[in-house]
């Protein structure tokens, strides 16, 4: 990494009265520069107060659009328009309505990894952070969980007494779908002292062989505080480095090399640095979208405790 961008990076946030957040999964060169770094629940509560004008998310783009909604006042940039989470898009506002006129008794809530028009429907958002807590706290017998249907099946094995209805039937993420089984039995025999630790987006087969499932941020907490020293991380590989550098004393052991989120790898160091110089991209979302939208994403901040 040049010193020079790094440092025209530094001057800019400063000049610009700039916030950079940044998501677990992103490059660690970038984490070092983010005033914030976390997983899609953390950054959403940090963007929301925040006195700062300008803020740049280095993450996915479901992820800048939540902060553009929490602060409609407020240029929200992204440097790269290509890191749009494919998941986002498998829960469109069409297949809202219709599984709102099949289950009119449920409560609809959506993992954040939505766009803003479908946030716009829901009730109430989730993050893998707190998706447990907050249908516990919703106090109904019936919620339709989507779009990812293995983070669905967690919640479900969680909190038995309530029927969690997985939509679309077929949502999930790409990356950590590719894990299967094998990959896991395997570094077992190689590492058989080692903590497992895997994020809800996996399958349930996986989840099975978990210590523990969590989101990002519940995997840093686990790390420091288990009595464990090693560690086989189940999710995408940018969690890895974030756990290298924040326990250095500590074996993590990615579950696959090639747990790679490639829209959020979009993001880099030159176009965040172009982000910051010419106020690219930003997020538009129309004012009557983000007024609806605002609603589940605050009942999920409120919720979440
Ligand atoms: S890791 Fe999966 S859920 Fe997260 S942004 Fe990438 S594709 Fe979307």
């Amino acid at each position: 990494m040049s010193i020079e961008i790094v440092k025209e990076i530094e001057s800019l946030k400063k000049d610009r009265n700039a916030l950079l957040l940044v998501h677990n999964y992103q490059d660690p060169k970038i984490h070092e520069l983010g005033d914030f770094i976390g997983d899609s629940f953390e950054l959403a509560r940090r963007s929301k107060f925040t006195d700062k004008d300008i803020i740049v998310f280095a993450g996915a783009e479901f992820m800048a659009e939540t902060a553009a909604i929490l602060n409609p006042l407020k240029k929200v940039l992204i440097p790269s328009s290509m890191a749009k989470c494919p998941m986002a898009h498998m829960l469109t506002p069409k297949k809202m309505k219709y599984y709102r006129t099949q289950y009119p008794n449920a409560i609809i809530a959506v993992y954040v990894n939505t766009t803003a028009e479908t946030k716009a429907m829901a009730d109430i958002c989730i993050t893998s952070g707190n998706a447990v807590r907050v249908i516990r706290n919703l106090d109904n017998k019936q919620v339709l969980v989507g779009p990812d249907r293995n983070l669905a099946h967690y919640i479900q094995q969680q909190i038995p007494d309530i029927e969690v209805i997985p939509f679309p039937k077929v949502g999930h993420c790409y990356v950590h779908q590719k894990f299967t089984p094998s990959d896991i039995e395997k570094l077992k025999v190689q590492f058989p002292e080692a903590e497992i630790l895997a994020h809800p987006e996996v399958k349930p087969s996986i989840q099975k062989l978990a210590n523990k499932i969590c989101s990002t941020n519940g995997m840093l907490k686990e790390a420091r505080n288990s009595l464990s020293d090693k560690f086989i991380i189940v999710t995408e590989n940018g969690l890895v480095d974030r756990l290298r550098s924040s326990f250095p004393t500590k074996l993590f052991i990615p579950a696959r090399k090639d747990a790679i989120c490639i829209q959020q790898k979009k993001i880099t160091i030159y176009n965040l640095y172009l982000s910051l110089l010419n106020n690219r991209y930003r997020i538009h979302i129309p004012p009557n979208v983000a007024k609806k939208a605002r609603l589940p994403i605050e009942r999920m901040i409120e919720l979440s405790g």
